[in-house]
């Protein structure tokens, strides 16, 4: 039996696919269709297969319109797609709250849940959702399985997801910490394991998911204990549009000086992080600035490094025993610089960067010396292909 599984990952004006087999991990075909719902402008789909990409203008007013848009370009580019070879279709949902544990097999109650969630999530489980309704109507008969980014975060401990604020706010407005990027953390943390040569039932790694958005998680024993992000994605490390850890006081703060809600949302959403320190988000342009002596860039990455370092340092105490570093995602896979000034913050944890190791692109590797207390890898992150095998595993 195939194991092939379509891989969405809905947002809330965009649509992105990709066909893969689980068992295997071949990538038949991928895309993504941008600016669905859009007033002023056509939506873009880009579909690629075997590194050729085509891409188009088309009318997506909404999802199930850009659904059928991308299986127009299955039919026309190929591969085809035909739902009897399809074992399933894999669905990228951000919050599953405190509700899902583990991956589910979509019904009505599940979408039911998915709705109910909306207010912890209202940027992303509306876009979620309508892939899934999407889907379900493209493949009535093909089954589909929702895959959280909060599940793998559901092992944290009460004293690590608890805030200390009233018990109303706990228990009424669900307000805890949830974590995020949980696929990739599972992924990444998982294949540290066996690069160490070791079982992940004995294994305590960090591992530091660092791309536009970034989160770092404590994984004990392949079980996560504690994470970065907390009710929204927008706490812990500093992010490309992101602050991180803040003051609480700051909103009421904002408030008495006039600052409207949606201002301080959208500046906390999208004008923060490397963008509110330098003007960019763009990290490879922040590294640009240092080299051209801009004084803001530097400072920037010392406030990133320091930031993430302070939270390996923390996570090494709550694991009480610290046996692998995983750096990943867009920045942790591609930036030596940012990699180096990191592991010369984790001196004291006996922690030392080899130069050589550590240059060069986005391959798997150590990046540590031999003579490191605690060796530090490159792991590149493939979330598809962990939802992809989450999906075939629940259904066999
Ligand atoms: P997202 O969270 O949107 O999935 P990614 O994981 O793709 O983000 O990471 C995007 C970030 O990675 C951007 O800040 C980008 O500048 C950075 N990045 C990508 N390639 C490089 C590179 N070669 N050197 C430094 N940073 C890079």
């Amino acid at each position: 039996m195939s194991a092939l599984v379509l891989v969405l990952n809905a947002g809330s004006s965009s649509l992105k696919y990709q066909l893969l087999d689980a068992d295997s991990g071949t990538v038949s075909a991928s895309g993504v269709v941008e600016r669905i719902g859009e007033p002023d402008a056509k939506a873009v789909a880009r579909h690629t297969v075997s590194g050729e990409a085509t891409t188009r203008d088309v009318d997506a007013p909404d999802h199930h319109a850009a659904m059928r848009v991308v299986l127009d370009a299955f039919a026309t580019d190929g591969p085809p797609l035909r739902p009897q070879d399809l074992y399933a279709v894999g669905h990228r949902v951000v919050h599953g709250g405190d509700l899902f544990r583990s991956p589910a097999v979509v019904d009505d109650a599940v979408i039911d849940a998915i709705q109910d969630l909306v207010p912890l999530a209202p940027l992303h489980n509306p876009g979620n959702l309508a892939g899934i309704r999407a889907a379900r109507a493209a493949f009535p008969t093909t089954p589909q399985v929702a895959v959280f980014d909060t599940a793998f975060h559901q092992t944290l401990p009460p004293h690590a997801f608890t805030y200390a604020v009233p018990r109303e706010w706990r228990e009424r407005h669900r307000v805890r910490r949830y974590g995020f990027h949980g696929t990739s953390h599972a992924f990444v943390s998982r294949r540290l394991a066996t690069l160490l040569g070791r079982d992940v039932s004995e294994t305590n790694v960090v591992v530091l998911h660092l791309g536009n958005g970034a989160s770092a998680a404590a994984v004990a024993g392949g079980a996560c204990i504690d994470t970065s992000m907390g009710l929204s994605p927008l706490e812990g490390l500093v992010m490309g549009t992101r602050p991180g850890d803040l003051d609480p006081a700051l909103p009421s703060h904002l408030a008495r000086e006039g600052v409207p809600i949606e201002d301080y949302d959208r500046a906390l959403n999208a004008g923060s992080g490397l963008r509110g320190l330098t003007g960019t988000n763009d990290f490879r342009e922040v590294e640009r600035l240092i080299e051209a002596g801009d004084p803001d860039a530097a400072l920037a990455l010392d406030i990133v490094t320091y930031r993430i370092a302070k939270y390996v340092g923390s996570y090494a105490v709550a694991l009480g025993r610290l046996d692998g570093i995983a750096f990943t995602a867009g920045i942790g896979e591609h930036s030596p610089r940012l990699r180096a000034e990191v592991l010369a913050r984790l001196g004291m944890l006996g922690i030392r960067v080899d130069p050589d190791r550590n240059s060069g692109g986005p391959a798997e590797r150590v990046v540590t010396s031999d003579d490191s207390a605690v060796p530090a890898w490159v792991v590149p992150t493939n979330e598809e292909l962990e939802i992809a095998r989450q999906t075939l595993a629940v259904l066999r």
